[in-house]
């Protein structure tokens, strides 16, 4: 059995047989890797506590047949206990995890980006230096722009005018009133600088928006990143049914 050692944020377990777990951890250099933790839920478990959604952890595991299976977890930074004493801080929290678990859908493909997004994201959300829904709107559209979906926000995302009057999730973000689509959202000005604000980074202009302009913004970020997991999940269908049939035909 070969093993290996990584780093990595735990984005979520569950159930397996009468005392295992599955446990999904996003890692620094193995990409995201699902492993079973044997007896975890007996209550004398080694290491139980430490594969709690939110831990960054440094984890060993045994490469299997299947599902890899987990060796030895150290703890390396509990995000969670930051987080769970504030309702919005956990709910972003978990909007996070879920995301991330979601956008990264190869296992064992490197996605140093996303791993180092996601422990930026839960360090900066445990601070509590910014309200919690713009950092989650920070971290949706980093994301994304990792995954290759960055809105168009400064420029029309069909012509590339610079003058952009609506938001087009289809489209692909912003776009000028001669391409408006049917149906596109009128957002203000300011709700679209407020994302390519989030988008970069730049939290002097994020921290001084004002309430209207962060509710619409993270209703247009919610909306565009939900279209996009809707057809990142498609695909995904398509890939495993292509993996399947593979295996069958070998
Ligand atoms: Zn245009």
């Amino acid at each position: 059995m070969n093993l290996y050692r990584d780093e990595g944020i735990v984005l979520r377990t569950h159930k397996l047989g009468e005392a295992d777990r599955i446990v999904t951890v996003l890692t620094r250099r193995t990409g995201k890797v699902r492993g079973v933790a044997k007896g975890v839920r007996r209550t004398k478990s080694r290491f139980g506590a430490r594969l709690e959604p939110f831990t960054h952890v440094d984890v060993q595991l045994h490469t299997g047949r299947t599902l890899d299976v987990i060796a030895q977890v150290e703890t390396i930074h509990p995000y969670g206990e930051a987080l769970v004493a504030d309702y919005p801080r956990y709910t972003a929290g978990v909007a996070m995890l879920e995301t991330a678990d979601r956008l990264i859908m190869a296992e064992k493909e490197p996605a140093l980006r996303q791993f180092l997004l996601l422990v930026g994201g839960l360090r900066t959300l445990g601070s509590g230096e910014h309200e919690a829904r713009l950092v989650l709107d920070a971290y949706f559209l980093r994301s994304l722009a990792v995954a290759g979906y960055a809105p168009a926000l400064e420029a029309c995302a069909r012509c590339r005018a610079t003058s952009v009057r609506a938001f087009a999730i289809v489209a692909g973000g912003a776009v000028c009133g001669a391409c408006r689509p049917p149906g596109a959202a009128v957002p203000a000005g300011e709700t679209l600088a407020l994302m390519a604000a989030l988008l970069k980074g730049d939290w002097p202009a994020a921290d001084s928006s004002e309430s209207r302009h962060r509710n619409e913004c993270s209703g247009l970020v919610a909306a565009y990143l939900q279209w996009h997991l809707e057809h990142g999940i498609r695909s995904l269908r398509h890939v495993e049914r292509e993996h399947a049939e593979r295996e069958l035909a070998t």
